[in-house]
């Protein structure tokens, strides 16, 4: 153990003038930028302390040769050992959404990768469950630590993985769901902004819901008086829910999985709505927006990511425009529409490039309210743009 600890890490050299970013706080270096690591061919996960051409010390991270982001830094200077980096950023992690998350939520992201400076390690807080997803193999080393911290710091009754998607497929690591403490719970219910929500652990999409949308539930709750809402792309009903809470008087909801529908319907009992307060619809959110001769004074239009790589912003963009026309013209006079884009490939101004096209398209003249994103839970590195994933915009018709 003693050598473990104390053997020095392998040191990793950029280029010259390639330190500029990561200075700059961006926690990603790709391999054209590192001119060598000594002692060479470190293996995936290791550490390694990061030094700019003229051996500076930059920081420590850790790396995968294998990958093309070569290096994901976890601290900028001296670092303690990672067993104390890890459970100090833990902490602050916790300590930073108390000050923000509100009494009546009990769930929120606890940790956010790059954003809480755990690189490939997200937790997602379900009361007094947690589900922890570790992208690399860099972080695929530090599950025990990770797992011993938050079983001091929280005492949770159950620790969930579940880690599966295409940056553990480039890290070259199998998906990975498993019990790592506690009880093996399959579901609870969270609460968020005072509404009761489901939460399927087995069969969930991602971490079993989409806490970063909590803030943009609470505003549409809050401009939902009255309204005929369409929530298209609706999932486990969130924002159908905070709707109703909200004093909607219609509510619509489209999904294309059926079980996401299923536990929509048991959130509506949960909070003890009747069963047709909001009609639910199995099918394709567009082609129902196409088809519908009902108008909404609120619309909520929340798709899957729809460009899964830069190569594929273009068809995006198309697919992107297409939908909010459909969604433009099912608006009533001077109805909101909420719309969101999840991809990191298609985010900010080319969101706000193709909502007006899309308003051209569909002959309507919208006004921009707000812009929209994740919660704070959910920070990014101020240096680290390629965090940035969820783009929404509110606008009203004139
Ligand atoms: N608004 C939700 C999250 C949406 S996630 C929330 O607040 O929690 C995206 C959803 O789109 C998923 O539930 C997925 O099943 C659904 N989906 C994917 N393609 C679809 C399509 N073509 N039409 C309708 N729903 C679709």
């Amino acid at each position: 153990m003693a050598d473990a600890v104390t053997a020095p890490l392998a040191r990793a050299i950029l280029k010259r003038g390639r330190e500029g970013p990561v200075r700059g706080g961006n926690p990603w270096i790709f391999s054209q930028a590192i001119d060598r690591v000594e002692p060479s061919s470190p293996e995936a996960g290791s550490l390694v302390t990061v030094h700019d051409a003229s051996g500076a010390l930059i920081g420590m991270g850790y790396c995968n040769p294998a990958t093309t982001i070569a290096i994901r830094m976890l601290a900028w200077g001296e670092a303690p050992a990672i067993e104390d980096l890890v459970s100090r950023r833990i902490k602050s992690a916790l300590e930073l959404r108390r000050r923000f998350i509100r009494d009546d939520t009990n769930s929120y992201r606890l940790v956010n990768g790059d954003g809480d400076g755990l690189s490939g390690v997200v937790v997602d807080r379900f009361g007094d469950v947690l589900v922890v997803q570790i992208l690399t193999a860099g972080a695929d080393r530090m599950r025990a630590t990770i797992v011993a911290a938050l079983n001091e710091l929280l005492h949770p009754r159950s620790i969930l993985e579940r880690s599966h998607g295409a940056v553990r497929k480039q890290e070259g690591l199998e998906d990975h769901v498993a019990v790592l403490a506690g009880e093996a719970v399959t579901g609870t219910i969270a609460a968020e902004n005072g509404i009761k929500i489901k939460i399927d652990f087995e069969h969930g999409q991602k971490t079993g819901y989409f806490l970063d949308q909590r803030d943009n539930r609470a505003m549409a709750g809050a401009i939902a008086r009255d309204a005929r809402v369409l929530d298209a792309f609706c999932y486990q009903g969130g924002f159908s829910l905070a709707a109703l809470a909200g004093g909607a008087t219609k509510v619509i909801a489209v999904d294309t999985s059926a079980r996401a529908l299923e536990i929509a319907r048991q959130n509506l009992d949960l909070n003890q709505y009747p069963a047709n307060a909001v009609e639910f619809v199995h099918g394709e959110a567009g082609k129902f927006m196409a088809e519908t001769p009902n108008r909404f004074d609120l619309i909520v239009l929340d798709p899957p990511p729809l460009a899964r790589n830069r190569g594929d912003a273009e068809r995006a963009g198309r697919l992107y425009v297409e939908l909010n026309s459909v969604a433009m013209r099912a608006l009533a006079p001077g109805g909101r529409l909420m719309t969101f884009s999840c991809s990191t490939h298609f985010r900010g101004d080319d969101v706000v490039r193709a909502v007006r096209f899309a308003a051209s398209n569909a002959g309507r003249t919208l006004r921009l309210l707000a812009h929209l994103g994740p919660g704070p839970d959910h920070p990014v590195l101020l240096g680290h743009a390629e965090g940035e994933y969820l783009t929404g915009l509110l606008l009203a018709d004139l």
